[in-house]
């Protein structure tokens, strides 16, 4: 078993009052505070939380402040850009090499989101064009997106609020799919997003908040795995952080069903760890997948999208048969609703 590495509990993909979420940048902070080590506000096509600056250390959160870019579809999550660039939502390509040539990292928002007919009358801001190459990331889990799919109608919307935690969706299977699929080629960085607006909601006189701050960030969580503390140094450690996301070091929880926190999955190979979540390495004789989760649970290991392994696990050794992208999801029981969905590995990507 590999020593643990240092895990930061970071929430993504956070809109403010600098674009349409309810809170103001001053109560987001507040309430991450509280929870979180890293904050990413991804406000849409704006930068006024850098310019105003709130990126840095508050306290002991590290703010980082990146934007969305969101058009009527191909919505993009960006980070280390100083300026909003210019773009033509229907160019991904443009946009995509633009952010990379000016050292940022982007990761393709909710691709495959499907509209729910209590949110903007079913609209789904889905990405629309698969030609495009050389973004860092998907964002696999969605928050908002994984409620949409669950608020059919009135009743299944109140059905599901009262049971928010236990019933919420999984990443959904074309996202996953997709995820398997691009890995065989290259290495592709999940993370997960809560998409967090606490929009208000009229009801009579009074209005109410369906997803409030503070259960958001504690909700749908990338936890990030670097092998050195940070120092504490607000420019150095963005860099750190936002690298770790876009290399895959990192893995996604939906924290609310219990902290994910102690989760680890790798190859290792006699004594020696090979590789960890999110790195490529070349197929050895000898070479074993090792897991360590937080609690036993049920679990499943996917080689190439297909399920190779189930069980009930707290730690686990299985031989690498062959090349393949390997990652681990793992369930969490929730009494009567069974086994949720919880925990979502980056690929360890074992090549021939
Ligand atoms: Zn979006
Ligand atoms: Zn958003």
């Amino acid at each position: 078993m590999r020593p643990p590495l240092v895990e930061l509990v970071a929430n993504l993909h956070v809109h403010t009052t600098f674009s349409d979420g309810s809170g103001t940048m001053e109560q987001v902070i507040g309430a991450a505070r509280e929870c979180l080590d890293v904050l990413l506000i991804n406000d849409h096509d704006g930068l006024e939380g850098l310019y105003r600056g709130y990126d840095g250390y508050q306290g002991r959160l590290l703010v980082i402040v990146g934007l969305e870019l969101s058009g009527p579809h191909n919505h993009y999550l960006v980070y280390g850009l100083s300026r909003v660039p210019e773009y033509q939502w229907k160019e991904p390509q443009a946009f995509i090499d633009h952010v990379q040539a000016k050292g940022g990292k982007g990761f393709i928002a909710h691709p495959f989101e499907q509209g729910s007919p209590m949110s903007e009358g079913g609209r789904a801001y889905t990405w629309e064009d698969w030609s495009a190459q050389g973004f860092d990331g998907l964002e696999i889990w969605n928050h908002s997106s994984a409620w949409k799919i669950k608020a059919r109608g009135v009743l299944s919307a109140l059905f599901h609020f009262v049971f928010r935690t236990a019933t919420l969706s999984g990443p959904d299977r074309p996202t996953l799919a997709l995820w398997d699929d691009l890995g065989r080629t290259r290495r592709v960085a999940g993370v997960g997003g809560s998409d967090a607006h606490a929009l208000m909601h009229p009801l009579g006189p009074f209005t109410f908040c369906i997803f409030p701050y503070p259960f958001m960030f504690r909700s749908i969580n990338t936890h990030v795995l670097l092998d050195e503390p940070l120092t504490g140094k607000a420019a150095e450690d963005r860099v750190r952080v936002v690298e770790a996301l876009a290399s895959g070091s990192c893995f996604v929880a939906h924290d609310r069903l219990g902290s994910a926190r102690g989760f680890d999955f790798w190859l290792e190979n006699g004594s020696q760890v090979r590789a960890g979540q999110g790195e490529e390495v070349h197929l050895e004789p000898g070479d074993r997948l090792a897991w360590r989760l937080p609690r036993l649970s049920p679990a499943r290991l996917i080689r190439d999208g297909r399920v190779i392994w189930t069980g009930l696990t707290l730690e686990g050794l299985l031989p690498a048969e062959g090349p393949g992208v390997y990652r681990l999801e793992v369930d969490r029981r929730q009494g009567l609703f069974g086994p949720r969905p919880w925990i979502f590995s980056n690929p360890v990507y074992v090549r021939s």
